[in-house]
């Protein structure tokens, strides 16, 4: 398993695992019994408020949305706990939040005083007054559909939650990891986190500390990975996924000692567009980058801007990466990118002599040319070796391009 593999790995875990784990933990600890019941009631109280804070003021419609089906839940059970009522009460939202969150997931950002948010808010609302009515009007159905039971009884005897609810969390995680896997949003992850934080909370029901903990965790969650997305919004790329040029900077500022900066560049990328189109051109920028962010040698790849990436090995001397970069220019050249079925011209241009292209995906080769320096060693501003890089990739350029000039 690689490096880059693990990274990849941890990113499904880190932060949100770790804040469950946390609250799981807190709970199971004896010694923070006393403490936690103390906290409680606050918890949820400074969670809502900064997330809502956050969400409004991020126009953050999905964020606003998700918290108002955990704070209604909260605020809802608070009031019913007891009796036939209560129990119904939970039943319905353990069948509600689950749907609800997998709705919000896979909605599109349509804001939250618009027409769409409009209509998305009343219809949460009125969910929660469905419930309401049932309560007061049709008591009956209330108690057939806390008694239902689809399957049998010693599948769900290990959680006090109905098995319509189970069911319902199965189908909410199904369509969140569905929506995960077929648009990667980077909140997606998080929804499923909060997802189990919930189904926790609601299987908590008897330990109300622990139904609190879990809940507000559920919303601290997508507030965490809300702060977490505006950062990668400063720090990533988000046609490539590398980080930015930003995150360059910072890491040129903490690096000390020996490092060695490559530039590389796009051959002739302005005859690319031109002849398949941006559209093209961008696909062929985002497969660069998938390969330039496995380079190896302890290289980290960012997107310096347009079609120029700058890698950064540190600690090490120019002649220690010159081989990698000579590995990696020859991997592009030899590599052909087929251009995806939707991107191509509806009327690809034909070669003169009528050939067959036509209908055939095209097949792009691309090469890169790269110039490398190293710092000296000695106080050297970093910008002063990031020139040094861009003088050697213009002798890369001049030399007749494909090539590796330090
Ligand atoms: P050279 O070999 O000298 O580097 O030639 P070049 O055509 O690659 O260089 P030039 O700097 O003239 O053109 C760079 C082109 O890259 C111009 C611009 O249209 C294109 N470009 C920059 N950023 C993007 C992008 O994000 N997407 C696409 N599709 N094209 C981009
Ligand atoms: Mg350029
Ligand atoms: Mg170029």
């Amino acid at each position: 398993m690689t490096w880059h593999s693990v990274r990849k790995g941890l990113s499904w875990l880190v932060p949100e695992a770790l804040l469950l784990g946390a609250a799981i933990a807190s709970l199971h600890v004896d010694a923070l019994r006393d403490p936690l019941r103390e906290f409680a009631p606050f918890y949820p109280v400074v969670v809502f408020a900064l997330g809502f804070l956050l969400a409004l003021r991020f126009q953050r419609s999905r964020l606003v949305f998700a918290l108002l089906i955990l704070a209604l839940v909260e605020w809802g059970l608070d009031r019913t706990r007891a009796g036939d009522v209560g129990r119904f009460v939970w039943q319905a939202a353990a069948v509600l939040i689950p749907l609800n969150l997998a709705a919000v997931m896979l909605m599109t950002e349509r804001g939250i005083f618009t027409r769409v948010g409009l209509v998305r808010t009343a219809a949460l609302l009125a969910q929660v007054g469905g419930v309401a009515a049932v309560v007061r009007y049709a008591p009956g159905l209330a108690e057939s559909f806390v008694r239902y039971r689809p399957f049998p009884a010693d599948w769900s005897s290990w959680t006090p939650l109905g098995q319509s609810a189970l069911l319902a969390f199965v189908i909410g995680a199904a369509l969140i990891v569905t929506g995960i896997v077929f648009r990667a949003s980077a909140t997606g992850r998080a929804f499923l986190w909060t997802l189990i934080a919930a189904f926790l909370a609601m299987h908590s029901v008897d330990t109300p500390v622990a139904a609190t903990i879990y809940g507000s965790t559920a919303a601290l969650i997508l507030v965490v990975a809300v702060i977490e997305a505006s950062y990668l919004m400063a720090y990533q790329d988000g046609l490539t996924g590398l980080p930015a040029r930003r995150a360059l900077t910072e890491a040129l500022q903490r690096v000390n000692g020996k490092f060695t900066i490559a530039m590389v560049d796009v051959d002739h990328f302005k005859k690319l567009n031109d002849r398949y189109g941006h559209d093209v051109g961008d696909q062929v920028l985002r497969m660069l980058a998938s390969r330039l962010a496995k380079v190896s040698g302890g290289g980290r790849a960012f997107r310096y801007g347009g079609e120029e990436f700058a890698i950064l090995f540190p600690g090490d001397r120019v002649e220690e990466c010159l081989p990698e970069l000579e590995a990696l220019r020859h991997s592009v050249e030899e590599s052909k990118f087929t251009v995806r079925r939707r991107l191509q011209r509806r009327k690809p241009a034909r070669s003169k002599n009528g050939g067959n292209g036509a209908r055939a995906r095209p097949q792009i080769t691309v090469t890169v040319s790269i110039g490398a320096a190293e710092s000296n060693g000695r106080q050297e501003a970093p910008e002063m070796v990031l020139q040094a890089a861009d003088r050697a990739l213009y002798r890369a350029k001049d030399a007749g391009r494909n090539r590796v000039e330090s």
